[in-house]
């Protein structure tokens, strides 16, 4: 009998749910949407969608979602955070910093392109890992993410600076890989949830 597909989370409190559980889709997860702790049980793993990282700290706060989803990182089940989702993932946040969960060692800067490119699209520079070469990377009102420790991994770059990092089974992008129909870096949240706990 074949597999039963992964169930994999989509934190629903604000920004582009419905963009990222129809990605999870086109790779073969079922979607879920999170918004209580209970949620969180049997999924594979969990994205934290781009929006607006101020109102999704907020909801986290509110929901008593923040230890939970610690919890869910340190049981070794992968998360992807985008664009806002990434900034919630950061150890610490310039330019308006947000509380968040600390689960990957490096600065995120929001807004870091500043309001001339609020929003552009680019492909990934050359050499990026794990077969993503010409990704085409949506990047709306996005952060930067500086002095990554030696432990996270970068991915793919765009402009010499980081867009798509990994640290253990913490994958964060500043561009929104759900716009669009390149399935690659979904599909990367869904192997490191298949792969051996701990790697
Ligand atoms: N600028 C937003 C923030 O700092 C992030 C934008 C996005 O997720 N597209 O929260």
């Amino acid at each position: 009998m074949p597999a039963a597909p992964p169930r994999v989370g989509v934190l629903a409190i604000q920004g582009d749910v419905e963009a990222h559980a129809r990605a999870l889709a086109r790779v073969g997860a079922t979607p879920v949407r999170v918004r209580r702790e209970k949620e969180l049980d049997g999924l594979a793993a969990l994205v934290l969608p781009g929006g607006e990282s101020t109102t999704i700290s907020k909801g986290l706060a509110r929901l008593g979602l923040a230890e939970p989803l610690r919890e869910f990182a340190s049981s070794g089940r992968p998360l992807l955070g985008t664009c806002a989702g990434a900034i919630l993932l950061a150890r610490a946040v310039e330019n308006h910093p947000v509380p968040t969960l600390g689960l990957l060692d490096l600065v995120a800067v929001r807004n870091a392109y500043g309001t001339q490119v609020d929003s552009f699209a680019a492909e990934v520079d050359p050499g990026a890992a794990h077969g993503l070469d010409g990704l085409r990377c949506v990047f709306i009102r996005a952060p930067q993410l500086r002095h990554p420790d030696a432990d996270v991994e970068v991915l793919a770059r765009v402009g010499g600076r980081p867009v798509l990092v990994r640290q253990g089974r913490v994958l964060a992008a500043t561009f929104h890989p759900e716009l669009g129909d390149d399935p690659r870096v979904h599909a990367l949240l869904l192997e490191s949830a298949a792969g051996p706990a701990g790697a």
